[in-house]
């Protein structure tokens, strides 16, 4: 992008003109070769809060592809379960309720990927602070489901799928059910690289 459309596309994310959703999808294909949600591709231009709720409340292709991968597998579980934590809400992709396992599939842009997380070059003043109040509140959603026993296991969208799915049963294997009686405290947070 030149310097010029830069400041172009800059002044018209300041007036609204465009929503931020263009310069997510940039990201988001460039950062993991995956393009956003149909839905937000197709959504109205509406004001820039409103498309950034859109944004990370609509199933993401990364989400779909681990879910339908699991459900092929055999796992049942749960999707878009609304866990009370201290402060709001846990909101994990997929939960296994009776291991008491949650999964969280992070965008590498949204959740600040140490490889890819960069923040975006133009409207940093507007970004940083979101992507930091995200990494925040990652960081208490772990605090808070771990404290209540929970296996919490978080996997960068460019992590392969098959790669995701190898590591999670591997996972799941080794966190016993309720009532098994294995020698050795499991593993309690995962992190998918
Ligand atoms: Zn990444």
């Amino acid at each position: 992008m030149s310097a010029c459309s830069s400041s172009v596309l800059q002044n018209q994310l300041a007036s609204g003109k465009v929503g931020v959703r263009h310069l997510y999808s940039r990201f988001y294909r460039t950062e993991t070769g995956h393009t956003m949600t149909d839905e937000s591709a197709t959504a109205p231009s509406a004001g820039r809060s409103r498309n950034m709720a859109a944004i990370r409340r609509s199933e993401t292709k990364p989400e779909r592809e681990f879910r339908s991968a699991l459900h092929r597998a055999g796992y049942r579980f749960r999707k878009d379960l609304r866990m009370p934590v201290e402060g709001g809400y846990a909101r994990p992709d997929v939960v296994f309720t009776r291991r008491r396992i949650a999964v969280f599939i992070d965008g590498c842009f949204w959740h600040s990927c140490p490889a890819h997380g960069t923040e975006p070059g133009v409207n940093r003043g507007y970004w940083g602070p979101k992507l930091q109040r995200t990494r925040e509140r990652d960081a208490r959603d772990n605090e808070a489901l771990l404290a209540d026993g929970w296996v919490v296991v978080r996997i960068w969208t460019h992590v392969p799928l098959a790669q995701s799915l190898a590591v999670f049963e591997h996972i799941f294997e080794n966190t016993s059910r309720p009532g098994d009686a294995r020698a050795g405290a499991p593993e309690r947070m995962w992190r998918v690289e």
